[in-house]
């Protein structure tokens, strides 16, 4: 059976389209997520309305967020969603999530994302951490290792640092290819993101820590000192209390902090 007769619509590949269609799943990552009326309920991607029909069944008011037209052309007619949804076309790696804010309310915000642009639009969210409650998303599974790596593990980069200095990072639940039509060439994981109300190792500019990290993971393969030595010398190493013959990704997220908010004070 073509997709087209099974959906009644045609996956597009360039939006990242892999429908959910397997209801254990759909229910599992329903009850993870735990739409409530206190918090503002927001998805990413509704597409054919898989997780969105069962999110929006005990909640006054759902927002989703949809690029493809025609899907949201479906969902503007869709007979039990149509008063529950406040539907965004467009795309939410551009989206301003802070309009969404009212009534002193956080943000939930879920979603079977498009793989392909998942990892920019985490960063994307990370910057309105502190309106958001948690996040659960649908993610190639090597990403979820990634958020979740531990210092000293080979997932263990860029990523896992902004989202561990961000958010508690929790994986929930693994879900095979055949879970969705057409089924992804890649397995996938669910993982929950709780941002922090306060952060462990607070930074003093965000912008330092991006440029750091962004450095300092270029060459994975090179040591510390090799891959900062433009920003960081032996010294401030060893004020640091940071072996600069280290590789990357043997360093914590708090010793990354501890770096940006070093340079920091130096330059003011
Ligand atoms: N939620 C549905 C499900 O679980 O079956 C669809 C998930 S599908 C993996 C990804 C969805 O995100 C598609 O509906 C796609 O059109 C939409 N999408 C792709 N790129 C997007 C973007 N930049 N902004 C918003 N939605 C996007």
């Amino acid at each position: 059976m073509s997709n087209k007769v099974h959906l009644g619509h045609t996956a597009r590949k360039r939006f990242g389209q892999n429908f959910l269609t397997d209801s254990n799943i759909i229910n599992r990552i329903v009850s993870a997520i735990a739409p409530d009326n206190d918090h503002i309920m927001v998805e990413i991607g509704p597409g054919l309305a898989a997780l969105t029909e069962p999110a929006a069944e005990s909640i006054d008011r759902l927002i989703v967020i949809e690029l493809d037209r025609d899907l949201v052309e479906r969902l503007q007619r869709h007979p039990m969603l149509k008063d529950k949804l406040e539907i965004h076309q467009g795309d939410a790696l551009q989206f301003d999530f802070k309009q969404l804010l009212r009534d002193g309310k956080k943000l939930k915000v879920f979603g079977n994302l498009p793989y392909n642009i998942s990892t920019p639009l985490m960063f994307h969210l990370f910057s309105f951490a502190e309106h958001i409650s948690n996040m659960h998303f649908m993610l190639q599974k090597e990403v979820v290792l990634r958020l979740s790596a531990a210092p000293g593990s080979k997932a263990y980069g860029r990523l896992t640092v902004m989202a561990q200095y961000y958010c508690q990072v929790v994986p929930v639940l693994e879900v095979p290819p055949e879970s969705f039509t057409p089924p992804p060439k890649v397995d996938s994981a669910v993982v929950r993101l709780v941002p922090y109300e306060q952060r462990p190792w607070p930074c003093q500019d965000i912008k330092l820590l991006e440029s750091i990290t962004a450095t300092a993971f270029n060459m994975r393969r090179k040591t510390l000192r090799n891959n900062l030595k433009q920003l960081l010398s032996d010294e401030d190493f060893s004020s640091l209390g940071i072996d600069a013959g280290l590789r990357p990704e043997q360093i914590s997220v708090s010793q990354y902090v501890a770096m940006a908010n070093y340079l920091y004070n130096k330059r003011i």
